[in-house]
C-alpha cells in the first residue's frame, strides 16, 4: 500500500452477512470459549497471563538471556539491573485488559501512571526500556504514553537505538544531530530524537523518518542496523531463539513477529492426540538447536495465514488451539455451508504463503539474499548470560526451510512443481512469461 501511496481502504456495506447454519455456528462459538477457560486451556502461560499479561514474556526472555539491551548489543551482564518484568508490572496493575470481545483474560495490562492509566505490553517494556538502556519503569511509561499519543509503534525503537550507537561509534556527530549529545539511558534525549523523527526536524529528522535503511545508506553502520527487508525489528529475541530468527528472516514482510507468532516455546502437551504435526515438537521446542525449526516455521506461517484470513487474532491460538484447527474449520463450515477440514485449511495457508512469495519475487524483493537478518544476529554472539555464545545459524536453517517448502535452494523462489501442486497455474504462466526461472 505504501508503494502505491495508499494509507487505508475503508469498506462500508449496507447488507447483512448471513450465517449458513447459525445453530452450528453458536455451538462452535461456545466450544471455542470453553477451550479458552482457565480450567480447560493447556497453555502453560494461560493462568499467569490472566494477571500479568504479556509482561511474563519479559521474564521469560530475561531468564534465557535474550533481552535486547542498548540496540541489542548482547550486554547480558547488565540484564539483572533491568527490573522491568512482571513483578514490576504487578505492583502497578489496575487490571488486566483484553481486546474488545476477546475471551483471553489479558494480553495487556492497565497500569497506574499518575492520575491516569496506561495500557502496557512487553513490546514497550523492551523497546522503550532496555533497548534504550532505560531501567526506570516511570520513564518507560512516560515514553509509552508519548509514543501512543504520537501514533508510533515500538518498531521505531531500533531506529533510535541505532542512532545512539552510531553516535557513540563516531559515524554521526553533533553536527548531524543539531547539537544533541546522544547517550544511553536518558529519556529526555530519546524524546528529543523521536520529536525530530516524527516532525521531520532538519535534514537528520527527515532521514530518521525514512527509517534505518535510509540512515545506513548515508552513514554506514549496516552491521548494527536491526531491520529485515527494511522493516525495523520488533525485538523478540532471534539469537537466543533460533526459530524466531528464521521466522524474521524468511518473512516476506520483514521483521514482524505478529505475522507469524510461532508458539514459543511450542508445548508438546498442548498437542491433542488426534493431531499429527508435521514436525518433531520436542526438538522444535529446544530454542538453541536448528533442528526442526524450518518445519515449525513453515507450519507456523501456513497456519497463521489462515488465521489472518479468518480475521482471528494469532495471539489467541496458543495452547491446544495452536495446533488444532478443527474449531476454525467448523466455524467456517457453519458460516459458509462449504465443508472445510483441518488439512484443507492448512493447504489454503500454504497456498497463501506461496502466492505472497511469488508476488514478492515478481517485485524483486524475495530471494535467498533478501532472507537474512541484521548482521549483529549472525556475527556477534551474546557475551554472557543464558544465551552466551549464541548467533543464528541461518544458512543451515534456510536450506532446511526451502527444502520443506520445495522452493529453489539457490534463489529461494517457489518451484514450478510446488506452484502446480497448489493449483497456482496462473503464477506459473506469469513466471514463464517474465522469465523468472530462466
Ligand atoms: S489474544 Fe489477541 S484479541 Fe485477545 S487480548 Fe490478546 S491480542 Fe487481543
Amino acid at each position: 500500500m505504501g508503494s502505491k501511496k495508499v494509507k487505508a481502504i475503508a469498506v462500508r456495506g449496507t447488507k447483512e452477512i448471513p450465517i449458513f447454519d447459525p445453530d452450528a455456528f453458536m455451538d462452535v462459538y461456545h466450544d471455542f470459549w470453553k477451550e479458552l477457560s482457565p480450567n480447560d486451556c493447556v497453555d502453560i502461560f494461560h493462568r499467569p497471563w490472566g494477571v500479568a499479561g504479556d509482561s511474563l514474556a519479559t521474564d521469560y526472555i530475561k531468564t534465557m538471556g535474550g533481552l535486547a539491551v542498548k540496540n541489542d548489543q548482547g550486554f547480558d551482564e547488565e540484564v539483572p539491573s533491568f527490573d522491568i518484568g512482571s513483578a514490576t508490572i504487578r505492583k502497578l496493575l489496575v487490571r488486566p485488559m483484553s481486546c474488545f470481545s476477546c475471551g483471553l483474560p489479558s494480553c495487556s495490562q492497565l497500569i497506574a501512571y499518575g492520575d491516569t492509566v496506561l495500557k502496557m505490553h512487553t513490546g514497550s517494556i523492551i523497546g522503550l526500556g532496555s533497548n534504550f538502556g532505560i531501567t526506570d519503569i516511570n520513564a518507560i511509561m512516560e515514553l509509552h504514553k508519548i509514543w501512543t499519543e504520537l501514533g508510533l509503534d515500538v518498531s521505531v525503537s531500533p531506529t533510535i537505538s541505532w542512532t545512539i550507537e552510531a553516535y557513540q561509534r563516531g559515524l554521526i556527530t553533533k553536527d548531524d544531530t543539531d547539537g544533541l549529545e546522544l547517550k544511553w539511558g536518558d529519556p529526555q534525549i530519546i524524546l528529543k530524537l523521536v520529536h525530530k523523527l516524527v516532525f521531520k526536524e532538519g535534514q537528520f529528522g527527515e532521514l530518521m523518518a525514512e527509517g534505518l535503511k535510509a540512515l545506513t545508506e548515508k552513514y554506514g553502520g549496516e552491521e548494527f542496523a536491526l531491520h529485515v527487508k527494511g522493516l525495523d525489528i520488533t525485538l523478540v529475541p532471534s539469537r537466543s531463539m533460533y526459530g524466531m530468527g528464521l521466522a524474521y528472516a524468511v518473512n516476506d514482510q520483514g521483521a514482524d513477529h505478529c505475522r507469524i507468532y510461532p508458539p514459543y516455546p511450542p508445548n508438546a502437551d498442548a498437542v491433542p492426540e488426534h493431531i499429527e504435526l508435521p514436525f518433531d515438537v520436542e526438538k522444535a521446542a529446544i530454542r538453541d538447536i536448528p533442528d526442526e525449526k524450518a518445519k515449525l516455521i513453515k507450519w507456523s506461517f501456513d497456519s497463521r495465514a489462515v488465521l489472518n484470513c479468518l480475521t482471528t487474532c494469532v495471539f489467541l491460538s496458543r495452547g491446544k488451539l495452536f495446533s488444532d484447527f478443527s474449531y476454525f474449520a467448523r466455524a467456517l463450515t457453519a458460516a459458509t455451508g462449504t465443508e472445510y477440514t483441518h488439512d484443507e485449511l492448512m493447504k489454503i495457508g500454504e497456498k497463501i504463503c506461496n502466492l505472497e512469495r511469488s508476488y514478492n519475487v515478481l517485485n524483486g524483493n524475495a530471494s535467498r539474499k533478501d532472507d537474512t537478518l541484521p548482521k549483529r544476529y549472525l556475527n556477534e554472539p551474546f557475551k554472557s548470560g543464558g544465551s552466551i555464545g549464541m548467533v543464528v545459524p541461518l544458512d543451515r536453517m534456510l536450506d532446511d526451510y526451502y527444502k520443506a517448502r520445495n522452493w529453489d535452494m539457490a534463489t529461494g523462489r517457489p518451484t514450478q512443481e510446488k506452484l502446480l501442486e497448489l493449483g497456482l497455474d496462473f503464477v506459473v504462466e506469469d513466471f514463464k512469461n517474465r522469465g523468472v526461472w530462466s
